[in-house]
């Protein structure tokens, strides 16, 4: 066996659950792909086992570097990290190669030196006469002795009767009669293995002890089991996951908005909350909507899986990433909105304007979906004097009599700057003047923040404190 063979052989024989993700790199990572990722790591980690990620790059042609670093920075970005070594598929080509020639050795694979041209011929007459077009290589049971000087495949023989039964967790048993199974190719003439070949001695190779992935795959599932019955080998726990629809009941496609997760970051959607909507896109725990990653881990199973089409809802997404931003802790928080600048290509936060945003967190974190929402009320503490008003609060300055502003000063310059004593010396203010609070609110904003949209009045003088507080009255007042 050569090196790189062994080398591959990572299998151990143990009872942990064993998942993996296999993406093939041909673009970003979709919201599907994350989903499956999300659902087979919720799996192992809540299990204690492992979650293992192979980059499924057979396809050369198909394959890109650019589109591996965007799967791992998705993955990356939505927090789930996996074990080992990131394992290339086509690295192992080798060792898939190895396991056809010894299905051939064992009879339970064959040489076929049938070309392309005798192949399409076959299937050319059988459409004629109304046949199955399913090929029948002549060279099954032929005598090696009659074997040409001359490329060929290596075939799987195929059972011919009876019946496949795939026990999905997800669909239940799913019955495939074996006449409608071919003697699918294993090795090319090339000495190239086949991407279903690869992708079982993979699983099991890596110990692979739970397949979760789109129900796309479940018509390989059939050929695959093929391939661990010839090999005798254990069949991993197949769970094959309904896709992800729009809206409007239609496969997911471009159509429906963003389908790269990474869009979602650059949207300023926090992960938590990316991570619970997609959980609950098609798996459910009860009446559970909102929860945290550790719930998330210990009640993942597949039988919550639903075997009906998830539908993708903006409105949920946005409804749960708002509650993931208003329960998240405030450093967190602040290191998620500064990854989401850099994914959007903002300018990025200063030291100062990032331990200001920290410290104001708490009063901004309530009903915000988004960073971008976040952030717009994080605008008094982001800015720096004088304050630029925006439309909206430049209108409410003009709302108070003229020299009000000025005559507040003298109180605050005295008030200890509690809570407490600032909503005293404003009410009473307020009071003295005649005037409601809520008069006053709308031109503190407007002083304060130059925005119509944010935090109490209140806590924002405690987040900027007296003397920002009173330098910003003043420069409203000049
Ligand atoms: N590479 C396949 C895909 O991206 C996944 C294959 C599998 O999970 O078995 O759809």
């Amino acid at each position: 066996m050569p090196d790189t063979v062994t080398k591959r052989l990572i299998h151990t024989m143990s009872d942990q659950v064993v998942t993996r993700f296999a993406p093939s790199p041909t673009g970003f990572l979709h919201i599907g792909g994350a989903r499956t990722a999300l659902f087979n790591w919720l799996y192992a980690r809540g299990r204690g086992g492992k979650f293992l990620l192979r980059i499924e790059d057979t396809d050369r042609e198909r394959s890109t570097p650019e589109a591996t670093a965007a799967i791992l920075q998705g993955m990356a970005w939505l927090g789930l990290d996996h074990d080992g070594e990131v394992i290339s598929q086509f690295e192992g080509a080798a060792r898939h190669a190895e396991v056809a020639h010894l299905l051939l050795a064992e009879g339970k694979a064959y040489k076929c030196f049938s070309t392309q041209e005798e192949i399409a011929a076959f299937r050319e007459q059988a459409r004629a006469e109304g046949k199955s077009t399913l090929f029948r290589s002549p060279w099954r049971d032929a005598d090696p002795a009659t074997h040409p000087d001359a490329p060929y495949a290596i075939r799987i023989k195929a059972p011919q009767d009876g019946e496949t039964v795939i026990r999905d967790q997800v669909q239940g048993d799913v019955t495939i009669r074996n006449d409608q199974l071919d003697d699918m190719i294993l090795l090319r003439s090339d000495g190239t293995p086949v991407y279903m070949l690869a992708v079982v001695v993979d699983d099991h190779d890596m110990g692979v002890t739970h397949v979760i992935r789109g129900d796309d795959h479940l018509n390989n599932a059939a050929r695959q089991m093929m391939i661990y019955e010839a090999m005798g080998w254990d069949v991993p726990v197949w769970a094959h996951i309904p896709l992800i629809h729009g809206p409007d009941g239609k496969k997911l496609s471009k159509r429906h908005g963003a389908l790269g997760a990474q869009e979602y970051q650059a949207m300023g959607y926090p992960a938590s909350g990316m991570r619970n909507y997609l959980a609950r896109l098609g798996w459910s725990h009860g009446d559970d909507e909102f929860f945290t990653d550790e719930q998330a881990k210990e009640w993942f199973d597949l039988g919550g899986i639903g075997k009906s089409p998830a539908r993708f809802d903006l409105k949920k997404l946005e409804n749960l990433c708002g509650q993931h931003i208003a329960t998240s802790d405030d450093a967190a928080l602040r290191q998620g909105i500064e990854s989401y600048l850099a994914a959007a290509d903002l300018v990025p936060l200063t030291q100062t304007q990032s331990g200001d945003l920290e410290r104001a967190m708490y009063c901004l974190k309530d009903r915000a979906r988004t960073f971008p929402e976040l952030l717009e009320k994080a605008h008094f503490v982001l800015t720096i004097r004088p304050i630029d008003p925006d439309e909206k609060a430049a209108k409410a300055l003009t709302s108070v009599p003229d020299g009000i502003l000025e005559e507040l000063t003298p109180q605050l310059q005295n008030a200890s700057w509690t809570r407490s004593e600032l909503e005293e010396a404003l009410n009473s203010f307020a009071d003295a003047k005649g005037l409601k609070f809520g008069k006053l609110a709308g031109p503190l904003r407007a002083v304060l923040a130059g925005r119509a949209v944010t935090p109490s009045v209140f806590d924002m003088m405690l987040v900027l404190g007296r003397d920002e507080t009173l330098a910003r009255l003043s420069d409203a007042a000049n």
